[in-house]
C-alpha cells in the first residue's frame, strides 16, 4: 500500500477534527498527510485542487448534511476512498452512506487510534478492488481496450456535455471488411491477432483524447471528442488508410485487411441510439459501395467529403 496517504479531513467541529488529526499523528502503521476544511463547499473546491487517497466526512456540515455529503463528494473525486463520520451510533444513515459510494462508516464516540488507522487502510483496498473491478467490467477481453459498457457509458457522457455545454463530438463505426473469410480462410488464432492489431493501429491512429473501443465482434467504435463531422472523416479517412497500407502484412504473410467506416456527428435531439443508426447508416452504404471507404452521415445525405452540398 501507498505509505503516504493523502487524507482530506472534512469536519466542522474543531474539538473532533483535532481528536482525529491527534489520532491520525500518533498512528505509526501508516504515514498521512492531513488537510482539514469545515464545509462541503470547501471540500469540493480542495478535491478539485488536491487529488485526495482518502476523504473522511462528517455527516453533519454546516452547508449540507446526510447523505448529500456522499453523493456530492463522490461526484467531485470519483476514485478517492471515502470514510463517513457518524455523530451518534445509528446505523441506518451510515448503511446508506456505504450503497452511496463511502468505504467505511465510523462513531464518533468510539474512535480510536487503532480503529481509525485500520478503517483507513482496509477501506483504501477495498476501494482499490471496486476501482479494478470496475475497470475489468468495462475492458474487451481480446483487446485490452474498452468493451460495449465502456463505449454507451462515455456516449452518455459525451450526449449530456453536448446537451448541456454544446461540446460536439462524432462517432465513426469501423467494420473489418470481409472478417469471417479472415477467420476461415486462416483460422481463429490469426482472427484473434488481426482485431489485437486492428485495435492498437486504431489507438495510435487517433488523437489521446479520442477514444477506441470494441463493440463486439468485428466491429469497433471511435468517439472523437470536441470535433465537428468533417475533421472526424478526415481522420477516420486517414486511419483507414494507414490501416489498409500496414496491418494486413503485420497479422499474415498474405493478407490484405481493409476496413469501412461510417461517420456521424451529434446533433439536437439525439440519443445513443439515434447517433449510432446514422454512423451504421453510412457503414451500411459504405459496406455496400465496394468497403475500403469511409463514409458520414451529415443529418440528410451520405457522402465521402464533407462541402456545402454533400454529395458521394
Ligand atoms: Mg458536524
Amino acid at each position: 500500500m501507498n505509505n503516504s496517504i493523502r487524507l482530506l479531513l472534512v469536519e466542522d467541529n474543531d474539538a473532533d477534527a483535532r481528536i482525529i488529526q491527534f489520532h491520525l499523528k500518533a498512528c505509526s502503521e501508516i504515514r498521512v498527510s492531513v488537510d482539514h476544511v469545515g464545509t462541503l463547499s470547501d471540500a469540493i473546491a480542495a478535491t478539485h485542487d488536491h487529488g485526495y487517497d482518502v476523504l473522511i466526512v462528517d455527516m453533519g456540515l454546516p452547508d449540507c448534511s446526510g447523505l448529500a455529503n456522499v453523493t456530492r463528494l463522490r461526484e467531485a473525486a470519483p476514485t478517492a476512498t471515502i470514510i463517513v463520520l457518524t455523530a451518534d451510533d445509528d446505523d441506518t444513515d451510515a448503511l446508506e452512506a456505504i450503497r452511496h459510494g463511502a468505504q467505511e462508516y465510523l462513531s464518533k464516540q468510539r474512535l480510536r487510534g487503532p480503529l481509525l488507522t485500520r478503517a483507513i487502510r482496509h477501506s483504501i483496498t477495498r476501494q482499490q478492488h471496486l476501482l479494478t473491478a470496475q475497470s475489468q467490467a468495462m475492458t474487451d477481453a481480446l483487446t485490452g481496450i474498452g468493451n460495449r459498457r465502456a463505449f454507451e457509458r462515455e456516449m452518455d457522457r459525451r450526449i449530456h456535455e453536448y446537451q448541456r455545454h454544446d461540446v460536439p463530438f462524432c462517432l465513426t463505426i469501423f467494420d473489418i471488411d470481409h472478417f469471417k473469410k479472415i477467420n476461415d480462410q486462416w483460422g481463429h488464432d490469426v482472427g484473434d491477432k488481426t482485431l489485437r492489431v486492428l485495435s492498437e493501429s486504431l489507438y495510435n491512429e487517433v488523437r489521446a483524447t479520442d477514444m477506441v473501443t470494441r463493440l463486439g465482434g468485428e466491429e469497433f467504435a471511435v468517439i472523437f471528442v470536441a470535433t465537428q463531422l468533417a475533421e472526424a472523416l478526415k481522420v477516420s479517412h486517414r486511419a483507414r488508410a494507414k490501416i489498409g497500407e500496414r496491418c494486413g502484412a503485420r497479422i499474415h504473410d498474405d493478407m490484405q485487411l481493409t476496413i469501412s467506416g461510417g461517420v456521424a456527428e451529434v446533433a439536437p435531439g439525439d440519443d445513443l441510439r439515434t447517433l449510432i443508426n446514422r454512423a451504421d447508416e453510412a457503414l451500411y452504404v459504405a459496406k455496400n459501395s465496394g468497403r475500403d471507404r469511409c463514409l458520414a452521415h451529415d443529418g440528410t445525405l451520405i457522402c465521402g467529403e464533407i462541402s456545402e452540398t454533400c454529395a458521394t
